[in-house]
């Protein structure tokens, strides 16, 4: 029976699995045809793995004889940074193009154990730092809305494979922004969960004081589902927190949320104000649905993306010292040793990635460490304190999740600055720690094209089940 990959949600996939209209074997390889197919074009994938029908045959296996799951024989992509046993894993880096995992990541054993189809791995801005999948080294992904723009960043390739009908849903990273934002920039639904919600082990580390692995899905239920399985205590990750912690208790949400808009930071400068007007106009639709809008001051939430982007470089500087050409990866043959180092690394890694590593050894060295590193720790604090007197009177805080739709290919590569102002809404969920999602909110207009837009609420810690909430809500609108 034909199947509408494109729409079709976790939900009517495990009904139709369990009254038998289809096999998951079935399934897989309907997506493995759509991701083959539309891979030509896209560029999501660097790699699809022909023996999902092995994953799928075990998860048919599971629906006869009853230990299926709510994930079992749910095709499921995973960005390039997490370890699959026997797989490649490269983040999409020339520096780490033959390298295999030799274990699975926690977030994958997960899968495994709860029978979902892992379908391949996606492309990613080079480990995991920018905003549109331009500086892949397995080349550049396009939005499926318009393939002359970028499907936003760094985990460009699993938002584009869900957006595209190649996945049902898929896993990122967000360490500043690269789940929300491109779930935004490609009309899907998009979750940063809270700081050792889901465990890291086996995720390649980008800046460690600010990775999360979260789900990327067509629907909000979809995103609540997957991340349901990743999330939870595992003594891997020593920033992983226990079951048991009461931050962790559940507590059923609230029907009607108190939300705060932070108005001042919604009107800055460099918002395209039809992004704007679409986040007006989905607060007032909010509003008229019943919830309470609470107009809020959070003077320093704009500096957050100051803050991140000093802490960010000297926590990339520290983590990719591991690749010296000796250890892992890429390596170049030398006479002196010092000569290994640096032309491995020289030609290993990409301009972004060097220009990175540079910036943060810089503001790490002797003289600039206090000037630079600490005073960014100092405004790291004062953010998340006056983000967590915020959470004392609202449930979660609106904005819109980027300043613009999709951008065109090679519009913002020339200039880093533009590059990161992208992530103007999104760090600040990063520096405080805490969970944000991204919603669908409406399509603009650029060039004749309507392209996606998306809403993002943050909450207070482990309160996820808050943002569902705020996430379907807009969904009903
Ligand atoms: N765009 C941000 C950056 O370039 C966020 C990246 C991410 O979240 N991995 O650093």
């Amino acid at each position: 029976m034909p199947i509408d990959l494109k729409t079709l949600t976790i939900a009517e996939a495990t009904h139709a699995l369990r009254n038998g209209e289809y096999t998951a074997i079935q399934l897989t390889d309907a997506y493995l045809t759509a991701a083959k197919i539309g891979n030509q074009t896209l560029n999501a994938y660097a790699e699809i793995f022909d023996d999902a029908r092995e994953d799928a045959k075990r998860a048919d296996e599971m629906f006869k004889n009853g230990t299926a799951t709510a994930l079992t024989g749910i095709p499921v992509a995973v960005k390039d940074n997490m370890l699959i046993a026997g797989k490649i894993s490269a983040s999409g880096s020339k520096m780490l193009m033959n390298h295999r995992g030799v274990y699975d990541a926690t977030v994958i054993t997960q899968l495994k154990k709860a029978g979902a189809v892992i379908l391949g791995r996606t492309n990613m801005d080079e480990f995991a730092m920018g905003s549109s999948t331009e500086t892949c080294a397995y080349g550049i992904v396009k939005n499926p809305h318009d393939l002359t723009r970028v499907p936003g960043g760094s985990s460009g390739g699993a938002a584009a494979a869900v957006a595209g009908g190649l996945a049902l849903v898929s896993l990122g990273s967000d360490t500043g922004g690269s789940i929300r934002q491109p779930a935004a920039l490609c009309g899907i639904v998009g979750l940063k969960p809270t700081y050792g919600a889901v465990s890291r082990y086996g995720l390649m580390a980008m800046a460690s004081s600010f990775d999360q692995i979260g789900p990327f899905g067509r629907t909000v239920k979809d995103t609540e589902t997957l991340f349901n399985i990743i999330s939870g205590f595992d003594r891997h990750d020593s920033t992983s927190v226990a079951d048991e912690h009461p931050l962790r208790t559940k507590v059923t949400p609230k029907e009607k949320l108190v939300i705060g808009v932070p108005q001042s930071f919604v009107d800055i400068d460099g918002i395209d104000p039809d992004v704007r007007e679409n986040f007006k106009h989905t607060i007032t639709k909010l509003k008229d649905a019943g919830h309470m809008i609470r107009e809020i001051e959070l003077p320093l939430l704009p500096k957050a993306l100051a803050v991140y982007y000093v802490l960010m470089p000297a926590e990339v500087s520290a983590n990719l010292a591991r690749y010296d050409g000796i250890r892992y990866g890429f390596s170049k043959e030398a006479e002196k040793l010092i000569d290994v180092y640096t032309q491995s690394r020289g030609e290993g890694f990409g301009k972004e990635v060097r220009r990175r590593i540079l910036l943060g050894t810089y503001v790490l060295s002797t003289g600039y460490y206090d000037a630079y590193y600490n005073k960014a720790v100092a405004v790291r604090r004062l953010i998340t304190e006056e983000l967590q007197r915020a959470f004392k009177d609202v449930d979660v805080i609106a904005t819109p999740t980027t300043p613009s739709p999709a951008f065109k290919i090679g519009e913002k590569t020339a200039d880093p600055l533009k590059m990161y102002l992208e992530d103007i809404y999104t760090v600040s969920a990063n520096v405080a720690g805490v969970p944000g999602i991204s919603v669908p909110s409406g399509k603009l207009v650029r060039d004749g094209v309507s392209l996606p837009v998306g809403i993002q609420f943050i909450a207070a810690p482990f309160q996820e089940d808050v943002l569902f909430v705020a996430g379907k809500a807009v969904e009903q609108i």
